[in-house]
């Protein structure tokens, strides 16, 4: 039985940077919302670059919460004032000073 884990409903985040998926938690709890970060042994068990299935994730702990802690992390992750690229993994649409895909964890092609 794992009930610390009973209200843990929703995935927001996931990447191989285990500071980045610390750095996404706190950013919610900041804001208020409850989120925990799953995966975390797993990825150190790995060593730095874990296989895809290992990506480190964040997860709110309360399904409304869901909506907002996308916004937020978008906002954090998606700076004003830079050059955007396209996730060469996702399609996601990061901004230029990132190295890292905010969405998927994929690096930036060079
Ligand atoms: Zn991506």
């Amino acid at each position: 039985m794992r009930r610390a884990f009973r209200f843990v409903v929703k995935r927001v985040f996931s990447s191989y940077n285990l500071a980045a998926a610390h750095h996404a938690r706190n950013l919610l709890e900041v804001e208020g919302i409850r989120a925990v970060v799953r995966n975390e042994l797993l990825s150190s068990a790995m060593g730095e670059l874990p296989p895809a299935e290992c990506q480190i994730e964040v997860w709110v702990m309360r399904e409304e919460d869901a909506e907002r802690a996308e916004l937020v992390l978008k906002n954090s992750f998606f700076p004003k004032n830079s050059p955007p690229w396209n996730c060469p993994s996702c399609g996601e649409r990061c901004e230029g000073q990132f190295t890292q895909c905010w969405r998927c964890g994929a690096y930036r092609a060079a």
